[in-house]
């Protein structure tokens, strides 16, 4: 087996690794879950792999606004928003947000789906962008076209967890490259 590496170095890479469940066809047959509850609810682990990720967030640049993705993507937003001593927004799906929003859909393996941020609250930000899990790309790819339309300029991309299989990354060349902790 090959020791976890990682945009964040190999201390960081294990650490999390350490702390992700795989759980089997969850949540459907042929899918391994990357279960992110252990490592947030491991102070100091998730408290490094914050200020990691912090640390990319400040070498893109300043940043006014910390962007995460409905839902696992809000606990790693707020947590590095409150590091980074900056603001936050939520990207949601469709349907959650009072308007005025912004609303844009994207294609999933089978079928679309759509993502929607707060009108006003946007234009002219600087927004550094993370979820939890960088599988295909489409939901980061998605949520940054969404934050551009809506006149943020997003900074960078950070992720806990990126499956390199997938090549999800490629997908998001044209925005920033993805600064991961994990890469499996
Ligand atoms: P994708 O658009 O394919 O990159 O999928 C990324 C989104 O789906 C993220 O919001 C993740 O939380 C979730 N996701 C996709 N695959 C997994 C996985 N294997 N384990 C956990 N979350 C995943």
């Amino acid at each position: 087996m090959t020791a976890p590496s990682g945009d964040a170095g190999p201390d960081i890479a294990g650490a999390v690794a350490a702390l992700l469940r795989d759980v089997p066809d969850f949540p459907k047959l042929g899918i391994m879950f990357k279960d992110i509850a252990p490592l947030l609810a491991d102070g100091a682990a998730f408290g490094h792999a914050i200020g990691a990720l912090a640390d990319h967030a400040r070498a893109c640049g300043p940043v006014d606004l910390v962007a995460g993705v409905e839902a696992r993507g809000f606990l790693v937003a707020g947590a590095l928003s409150r590091e980074l001593g900056c603001g936050l927004v939520a990207v949601r799906k469709a349907g959650k947000l009072p308007p005025p929003t912004v609303r844009r859909s994207y294609d999933l393996e089978y079928g679309s789906a759509e993502l929607e941020v707060p009108m006003g609250v946007l234009d002219g930000t600087r927004v550094f962008l993370v979820d939890d899990v960088l599988a295909t790309g489409g939901t980061l790819r998605a949520a940054a076209d969404l934050l551009a339309q809506a006149g943020a300029t997003v900074t960078g991309l950070g992720v806990l967890l990126e499956l390199g299989f997938l090549d999800g990354s490629a997908l998001l060349h044209s925005v920033a490259p993805v600064h991961a902790l994990l890469r499996s």
